[in-house]
């Protein structure tokens, strides 16, 4: 059986600007879906977005998911991080161009710090290309740590300056 009928809300960011990147994203949703324990229930419009940081680097697709989760957190890492591979992605590629990235922004209600996982992820709150398509899906949820929800987050970083646009494909 894929699924008890427990299991926490977890919230997913999906990115990634190497090869065919609607098909890297739709291929990480169908792949996350199959995770034994793991049920995708949502997923956010994609938008595409500019690189920000050292270096110039072609343009992402971002976007979000929401799945209900039976395995601990740094089990789903672990997946997420197979799925990262599987894509094509090697390991230690921080900051370099890849096929895609699976990060775990929020995970039920719980503030995780391990030397592998950090969560709610410790970057989301600055960036755009992960609050805009989050709060497509998860606008009034809240941050365990802070009360913010994600649409006060994201309205106190709106329009900081990078580009990010929305991109006509669709997740799934
Ligand atoms: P970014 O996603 O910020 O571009 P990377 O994907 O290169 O950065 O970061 C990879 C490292 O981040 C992994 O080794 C992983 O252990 C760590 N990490 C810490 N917290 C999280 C999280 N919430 N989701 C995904 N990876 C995380
Ligand atoms: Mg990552």
């Amino acid at each position: 059986m894929k699924l008890s009928g427990r299991g926490e809300s977890v919230l997913i960011a999906l990115g990634g600007n190497q090869g065919d990147r609607l098909a890297q994203l739709q291929g990480g949703v169908r792949a996350v879906h199959a995770l034994e324990g793991v049920e995708v229930l949502a997923g956010s419009s994609v938008f595409e977005t500019e690189f920000i940081g050292p270096g110039r680097q072609p343009d992402f697709l971002n976007a979000c998911l929401e799945a209900r989760c039976e395995v601990a957190p740094e089990q789903l890492l672990t997946a997420l991080q197979a799925i990262e591979e599987q894509a094509g992605r090697c390991p230690d590629t921080h900051l370099q161009p890849r096929p895609l990235d699976l990060d775990i922004l929020l995970f039920g209600e719980r503030v995780v710090h391990t030397r592998r996982l950090t969560v709610p992820h410790p970057r989301m709150r600055e960036r755009a290309f992960v609050l805009m398509p989050l709060a497509e899906i998860a606008g009034t949820r809240k941050f365990p740590d802070s009360g913010e929800t994600v649409a006060e987050a994201c309205a106190r970083i709106e329009g900081r300056g990078q580009e990010i646009r929305r991109f006509s494909g669709r997740l799934g």
